[in-house]
């Protein structure tokens, strides 16, 4: 089989020829249609998180070891499965549930593998799907597409799973005005599936007026591109000077997270998403004074998956879709997110 691997930080993705692995027990061999890229396969690439002040995570120290195969948003067709396989077939065009646990800690046993203590996700912390096959360890991590078109299916994996959970934390306080900050491959999967499951009017900010063009189409009632000095004025008084309900943040870099806090309303809920990281300096007494909630959001689980393939299935959600690359590019794919040239979502068709 042939992969684009990182090789190690800000080394160039080199693609190499490998020996197909035969599929044992509940694993199952994928022959990968697309994938899709995440702005998190760019902190991979790059080694790790920013934590500010100068200071940062390495991957490396969380458990990844390099080279890695990245790739969490995987669609493909069942090329061969092992002999204790009976839910899927050889020929079933599959979504790949990418954020596989332990099986063991508190989290697995509910079903919040995405939540797991030490964490295998694909794509990781083992090899994931910018390669033409790959091996899935257990085929329950698989679910039928039926229907739902493979490129658009690959950001149900993760962009789309994880606006979903973000979405519903931040509908637990039934928000009039929810702000969605970032319209990129979450954000905008954000804005549609807040359309769909709250009740809220959808204010979005982001830096780049194409993307939020597609905000606006997608179903975001307000758009603002925070570049303005006045994004934080505007969006009170958007929100009857009273302040937003909730604000999902999918940057959650310092000037966002900032422009978050200056927002939130009295009993606001903030779940913040975005993993570029660094670092900011807390009021702590506004917190209690306007009894606030700060939540992290993480991926989710399989069962929100196979909830967003059916939204897929019949139209409530469109993801989109806006350029495909080959393997072999799959460096210029990594560099044209990084330069923000992506609406929505890259695939990587192999
Ligand atoms: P993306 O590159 O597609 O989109 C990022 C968007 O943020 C772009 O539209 C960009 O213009 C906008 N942006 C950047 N800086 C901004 C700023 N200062 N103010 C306003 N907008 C700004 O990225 P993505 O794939 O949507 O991922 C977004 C973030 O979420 C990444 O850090 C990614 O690693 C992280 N992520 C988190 C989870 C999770 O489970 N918590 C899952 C997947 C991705
Ligand atoms: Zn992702």
């Amino acid at each position: 089989m042939k992969s684009a691997r990182i090789m190690g930080p800000n080394e160039p993705l080199a693609v190499s020829e490998s020996k197909n692995p035969k599929p044992q027990g509940n694993q199952v061999l994928v022959k990968v249609k697309s994938v899709g890229v995440c702005h998190s396969d760019l902190h991979l690439w790059e080694g790790g998180y920013d934590l500010g002040d100068g200071q940062f995570m390495k991957v490396t120290d969380r458990g990844v070891k390099y080279p890695v195969t990245p790739g969490h948003e995987i669609v493909g067709i069942v090329e061969e499965i092992g002999d204790s396989v009976s839910n899927i077939s050889k020929g079933d065009e599959v979504l790949v549930f990418p954020w596989i646990g332990c099986g063991e800690c508190p989290a697995c046993k509910v079903g919040n593998e995405n939540l797991c203590d030490t964490p295998k996700s694909m794509g990781v912390f083992q090899d994931g799907g910018y390669s033409d096959y790959s091996l899935i360890p257990n085929s329950k991590y698989l679910a039928k597409l039926d229907g739902v078109d493979p490129d658009a299916a690959t950001s149900l994996a993760c962009s789309g799973l994880t606006a979903y959970t973000a979405i519903k934390k931040s509908n637990q306080n039934s928000p009039e005005f929810l702000v969605i900050v970032g319209a990129g491959g979450l954000g905008l999967m954000g804005v549609q599936i807040a359309k769909a499951i709250t009740k809220a009017k959808i204010i979005c900010v982001d830096l780049d007026d194409k993307k939020l063009e597609t905000a606006k189409e997608m179903g975001a009632d307000y758009t603002i591109n925070s570049k303005d000095p006045e994004t934080s004025q505007k969006i009170l008084s958007i929100c009857n000077d009273k302040g937003a309900d909730s604000v999902v943040d999918f940057v959650n870099a310092p000037p966002t997270a900032k422009l978050d806090l200056s927002i939130l309303r009295k009993r606001g809920n903030l779940v913040l998403v975005g993993l570029f990281g660094g670092s900011i300096e807390l009021s702590l007494v506004t917190i209690p004074l306007k009894s606030i909630v700060i939540q992290g959001a993480y991926t989710g689980n399989y069962n929100d998956m196979v909830e967003l393939l059916d939204l897929a299935r019949n139209g409530t959600i469109n993801p989109v879709i806006s350029k495909r690359y080959t393997l072999d590019e799959a460096n210029t794919a990594l560099e044209d997110l990084k330069a923000r040239k992506i609406i929505g979502r890259a695939v990587i068709n192999p």
